[in-house]
């Protein structure tokens, strides 16, 4: 389901291309594909970028920030004209139980000037932007059209696709799979292995309408500046997480849950929401807040562990379809991850096409770039950390045990001396019954990842 809104002017279907023979195809015109395009059609490839939606970003929802400072050398000053919505300057972190929060809040003002760090920014807007852009450099864009399959030739080499169109098959020398989590293609080719839901969360968010001077009186903000609030706890149980984030009117506010505990459960994901939306730590942000949509979508959420292989003969998968996106509980970042492999994918591929080798082994450096990159060297250094952030105790013990220590430090028991910060600790450690082994063995997995 799509993210809101839609833009003023969408793009207009399309006919099929008079000559169906391109160099590259690249399926679906999320941030990866239209990085993708945008990197081969400057480098004089052909290329053809394949969206099954009626105009890029149609069919797109994430949470809704953007850290598009990948986008420098490709886009050079791109905050000039990126369709953003606010520019992000305080980034909460808060734990909730059922009547506590404890927030960790930041805000620098050096991020609400060029070269900014991260922005709020509509997914129709943002796509539609991407994609004019490699349409700009000459890339070919066909809308309303689905891949439906792969053509291969005697050697098993990918060297075509088949759409819902009539006559429909388009012939190429290579494909880049960029069609999101799930990946249709990535699968049909054999190289995702048995998918796991355990893996996977459900993303859902409503988007709440409320006025520009409301959002900036409520969230402390003044003209673009924007706020990021990620959330643990405050999901009924069922492991994940929460945010919400602001645009210039309007409030994403949504859930993460993680696919088998949501389903073990009877709770329906918009009544987590709503239970999320009454916490007397989060009511008074949304209150009034109109419900202009309701989205959701698939999270590839597990990391390095759940990545395909990301190169076959004649064909590479990037973004999402890679299972690229990075969730580890500070951090939920797909987008940037998304374009740096798409453009990475291209650069392989448009090497591999002047070389004249486009089997798995001409497109070997296309991992060799990740790895080089922050894109496999995020995912590895925080490998660990998806299914720490996701597992019971931090999920259920580790957020009461914290906010009554908090409570305890800030309560005044008088006329109690006041206790000390070690014996409350140990004292709500005991409570939550949590042992001190498995604390050090979580500390120990989070600072080899964070640290
Ligand atoms: C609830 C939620 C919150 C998120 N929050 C954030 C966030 O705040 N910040 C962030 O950076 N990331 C966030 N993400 C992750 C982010 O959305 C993804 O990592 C990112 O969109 C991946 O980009 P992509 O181009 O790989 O895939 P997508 O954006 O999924 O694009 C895939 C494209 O392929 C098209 N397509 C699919 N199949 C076919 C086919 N067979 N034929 C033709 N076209 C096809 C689709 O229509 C789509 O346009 C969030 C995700 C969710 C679900």
């Amino acid at each position: 389901m799509p993210d809101s809104p839609m833009p003023d002017n969408p793009m207009p279907d399309n006919p099929m291309p008079e000559t169906p023979f391109f160099e590259v195809v690249v399926v679906g015109a999320g941030p990866a594909g239209s990085c993708a395009a945008t990197v081969l059609a400057r480098r004089g490839v052909s290329v053809l970028l394949i969206e099954r939606g009626p105009f890029p970003g149609s069919k797109n929802m994430y949470g809704g920030v953007v850290y598009p400072r990948i986008l420098d050398s490709l886009h050079p000053e791109w905050w000039e004209e990126m369709p953003i919505q606010r520019w992000v300057t305080r980034r909460s972190t808060m734990v909730l139980t059922e009547n506590q929060a404890v927030t960790i809040d930041f805000r620098s003002q050096n991020w609400g000037v060029p070269p900014y760090n991260g922005a709020t920014a509509y997914r129709p807007d943002m796509d539609h932007w991407l994609a004019s852009k490699a349409e700009a450099a000459g890339a070919r864009l066909l809308t309303s059209t689905t891949v439906t399959g792969l053509i291969t030739d005697a050697r098993g080499q990918v060297c075509g696709v088949r759409t819902d169109r009539p006559d429909g098959d388009v012939a190429c020398r290579m494909v880049i799979a960029c069609d999101g989590v799930n990946s249709f293609v990535a699968k049909e080719a054999g190289l995702y292995p048995d998918l796991n839901p355990a893996n996977f969360t459900l993303g859902v968010k409503e988007t709440l309408g409320l006025s520009r001077s409301v959002i900036e009186e409520r969230f402390a903000v003044r003209d673009r500046e924007g706020v990021d609030i990620e959330i643990l706890g405050g999901t009924q149980g069922v492991n994940g997480g929460g945010f919400i984030y602001t645009n210039l009117d309007t409030l994403a506010v949504g859930v993460v849950l993680k696919l088998p505990a949501l389903a073990a459960q009877k709770t329906r994901p918009e009544e987590i929401i709503a239970h999320l939306k009454s916490h007397p730590g989060i009511a008074p942000l949304v209150e009034g807040g109109e419900i202009l949509e309701y989205s959701a979508h698939l999270i590839p959420e597990a990391g390095r562990s759940m990545m395909p292989q990301l190169t076959g003969e004649g064909l590479l998968v990037a973004g999402d379809a890679a299972a690229m996106c990075l969730a580890a509980g500070i951090w939920l970042e797909g987008v940037n991850f998304a374009m740096a492999s798409g453009m990475a994918a291209a650069e392989t591929a448009a090497e591999a096409i002047t070389a004249g080798d486009v089997s798995k082994r001409g497109l070997a450096g296309y991992e060799k770039r990740l790895n080089s990159s922050f894109v496999l060297a995020d995912h590895d250094k925080l490998s660990r950390i998806p299914g720490l952030v996701l597992s019971d105790r931090v999920q259920h013990q580790y957020p009461q045990m914290i906010a009554n220590v908090v409570e305890r430090v800030f309560r005044v028991d008088n006329p109690q001396p006041k206790p000390g910060l070690r014996k409350i600790f140990a004292e709500e450690r005991k409570r939550a019954g949590v042992r001190l082994r498995d604390l050090a063995r979580d500390g120990w997995t989070g600072m080899r990842g964070f640290g």
